[in-house]
């Protein structure tokens, strides 16, 4: 795949008269031009595996099997989905009302917001731009879409394939960085949807202001996993470990950090050390030392940090730390890449617990009661993910019911994000608005209020027009 183009910054206008002259045209209304399009998305996307598999082989050494179950199958899903369930959902509801209005037939209809644009990110380059995408799509709106361009070749890939598989008046990728993105910004959408940092959120937000436009903020924080003294350990520590490992941790609901007990931390910790080392074996490996090493720099099932950037920051993050590195620790700068590495002792003011980490560092911090760490998940920004690792309901409900964050698993991570049916979303700092499955054609449309009112009804209603007589009030 050539490398990604900018699109030219005096285009951009160019592209939103496009989409915009498409969507009042009508065209993208129909239910069966709708249905089309999502069609050709989904082609685009089986027909193009191999492609995106290599190109987040290239954008940061992510391995083929993490793409195909973590973005190309969902991806498929939430379209077949959508697509399956779009008459349903796209229908006309007709609302219960009193007598008095029956006869005005009140119905809502979901209608396209119109004009809309989705800002991605890298992570998950094809999964965070389509799934909205298709959103923009189901509830017959037109859209700009820019993908990350930390993600180059996918994004590349994207620009390339978007024109030849879904109508080009309707659906135009724009490429590049923050220029791009500052135009674009500038234009006055229906609806944007964001994905990606709280800062940049900010800044859409404020954009987004200046035309009343409604936003999807979709961002991250720090999602703590609270492991309890009844936990079942192997397992907990597998399913810890696993959200480190899986794409270096750069996952917005991965555990950014343990919170457990000084009891249960030393068996959690060997645990975790057990579930790190099973995982690394080196399926490429084919001298014995290199099979029986743990080290993860060269182990092509472990993806690279996506960028010089964010390898330095995760760096000094764990340089700056006060903690005790108990597992991993190693490093590569030319491959970038850092080891699943595992910091216990950590305090509140450390560096660890700073900011989200956003890495495949994992900070153990202990305290003594249930209670204190509520208090201390209450004193902190609401978290997009909260993971409670317990067998005991009154454990997961003591927690469940004095926190809030966007999703909410006992005993597992990342699910939320792939169950079928639940919506997903944050609150408070990790952003505002939802998608997937019903919620990501909720999330573009618009719910219109229709009423009829047969002018007979004046024989009722009369009494409403002045003047206000004492009679009246009365009636
Ligand atoms: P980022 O926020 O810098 O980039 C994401 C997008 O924002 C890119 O398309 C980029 O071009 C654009 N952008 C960057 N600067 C901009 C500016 N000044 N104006 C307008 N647009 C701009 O990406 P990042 O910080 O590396 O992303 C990581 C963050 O994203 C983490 O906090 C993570 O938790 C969050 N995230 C959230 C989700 C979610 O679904 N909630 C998913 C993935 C990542």
């Amino acid at each position: 795949m050539a490398a990604m183009q900018d699109t030219p910054i005096d285009s951009i206008p160019q592209a939103y008269d496009t989409v915009t002259k498409a969507f009042l045209s009508g065209k993208t209304r129909p239910i069966a031009w709708r249905k089309a399009q999502i069609k050709k998305l989904g082609f685009l996307v089986q027909d193009n595996e191999d492609a995106f598999v290599r190109a987040l082989e290239q954008d940061f050494g992510r391995p083929a099997f993490e793409t195909i179950t973590a973005e190309i199958n969902p991806v498929k899903a939430e379209i077949n989905e959508v697509y399956d369930h779009l008459e349903k959902w796209a229908k006309p509801r007709r609302v219960k009302t009193s007598a008095t209005w029956y006869a005005t037939k009140p119905t809502v209809y979901s209608e396209p917001k119109g004009v809309t644009l989705v800002i991605g990110t890298w992570n998950y380059p094809i999964t965070l731009l389509l799934v909205p995408l298709l959103g923009a799509i189901s509830a017959g709106c037109t859209a700009l879409v820019k993908p990350a361009e930390q993600a180059p070749h996918v994004a590349a890939l994207v620009a390339d394939l978007l024109p030849k598989y879904l109508d080009p008046t309707a659906f135009i990728c724009i490429n590049g960085a923050i220029p791009q993105a500052t135009a674009l910004l500038k234009l006055k959408f229906d609806h944007i949807f964001y994905t990606g940092s709280g800062t940049v959120g900010k800044i859409v937000a404020r954009a987004a202001a200046e035309h009343l436009c409604p936003v999807t903020l979709e961002l991250g924080g720090k999602s703590p996993a609270v492991v309890l003294d009844d936990a079942d350990i192997e397992v907990v520590a597998r399913r810890i470990v696993w959200a480190k490992f899986t794409n270096a941790g750069q996952i917005c609901i991965s555990t950014d950090y343990v919170l457990t007990t000084p009891q249960t931390e030393p068996k959690l910790l060997e645990a975790l050390k057990r579930a790190l080392a099973a995982f690394s074996a080196n399926p490429a490996a084919s001298s014995s030392s290199e099979k029986s090493s743990t080290s993860l720099v060269h182990n092509p099932n472990y993806s690279r940090i996506i960028n010089q950037n964010h390898y330095n920051r995760v760096s000094k993050l764990l340089d700056a730390t006060k903690g005790e590195v108990v597992v991993g620790g190693g490093r590569d700068e030319k491959e970038r890449k850092i080891e699943v590495t595992i910091v216990r002792g950590v305090k509140p003011d450390d560096s660890l617990m700073s900011e989200e980490i956003f890495g495949p560092v994992l900070p153990i911090m202990t305290l003594p009661t249930l209670d204190d760490m509520v208090k201390f998940i209450q004193s902190r920004d609401t978290p997009l993910a909260l993971y409670v690792f317990t067998q005991s309901k009154k454990n997961r409900d003591f927690i469940f019911e004095r926190t809030r964050s966007g999703g909410f698993v006992q005993n597992d991570v990342l699910v939320q994000f792939m169950i079928p049916g639940l919506p997903f979303g944050g609150t408070g700092a990790a952003g505002y608005g939802n998608y997937h499955g019903r919620r990501t054609f909720d999330t573009f449309s618009h719910e219109r209020a229709s009423a009829n009112v047969p002018t007979w009804m004046d024989m009722i209603m009369a009494s409403r027009y002045p003047p206000y007589t004492q009679k009246k009030l009365k009636m």
